[in-house]
């Protein structure tokens, strides 16, 4: 859970040592604002998220699923500045073909993203919690992110994306899979 008082602290002290004036129209609710912000942007802390994945349905179905397209918002461990972009998920469910329902998969994103995260952990993490909690023969997670700690500093490459991805299971030993999926998340 997080401590909002100690960071409304913290974020006084960042004020000061700037050299600004924590009690500045301006800026004197900020503290507050950050600390609230903060219980937010990090929910995911606490929360298991294969909880999101045990229901599912029993559907029979064998072939690949694929969700594009999930929108996500984290934070970069190392600044504490968002990266943000779209996560692709695709699966292929094992013997008894079970599914789980496509919000949950995004709640899934949505959980690990909301963590102090770095986004090779966040795409290993997405793939190994629905290779778990789903039970399938495979799992092949890609996401592309633009982040704010590359481009409003340091090497400032605006509208740089960092692509990353995680096989597991069949999309990791079968060519053809793997191509499958890159091919339909390429929209190909
Ligand atoms: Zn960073």
């Amino acid at each position: 859970m997080v401590d909002r008082e100690k960071i409304e602290r913290a974020v006084t002290s960042i004020i000061e040592a700037i050299g600004e004036d924590p009690n500045r129209e301006g800026l004197v609710g900020t503290p507050q604002r950050i600390a609230e912000m903060y219980a937010e942007l990090f929910s995911g802390l606490d929360k298991d998220p294969k909880e999101e994945l045990s229901v599912g349905f029993e559907e029979g179905h064998r072939e690949m699923v694929i969700v594009k397209d999930i929108a996500f918002y984290s934070m970069c461990e190392h600044h504490l500045l968002p990266f943000y972009g779209l996560a692709h998920i695709g699966y292929i469910p094992s013997g008894d073909g079970r599914v789980v329902g496509v919000s949950k998969l995004a709640r899934v994103v949505e959980i690990i993203a909301r963590r102090p995260q770095l986004q090779e952990r966040m795409t290993t993490q997405i793939a190994d919690t629905i290779l778990e909690a789903v039970g399938a023969d495979g799992v092949a997670v890609i996401i592309q992110a633009e982040h704010l700690c590359m481009t409003m500093r340091g090497i400032k490459k605006p509208g740089a994306n960092i692509v990353t991805s995680a096989m597991r299971g069949l999309f990791r030993r079968k060519a053809a899979t793997r191509n499958e999926f890159l091919c339909l998340v390429q929209g190909r």
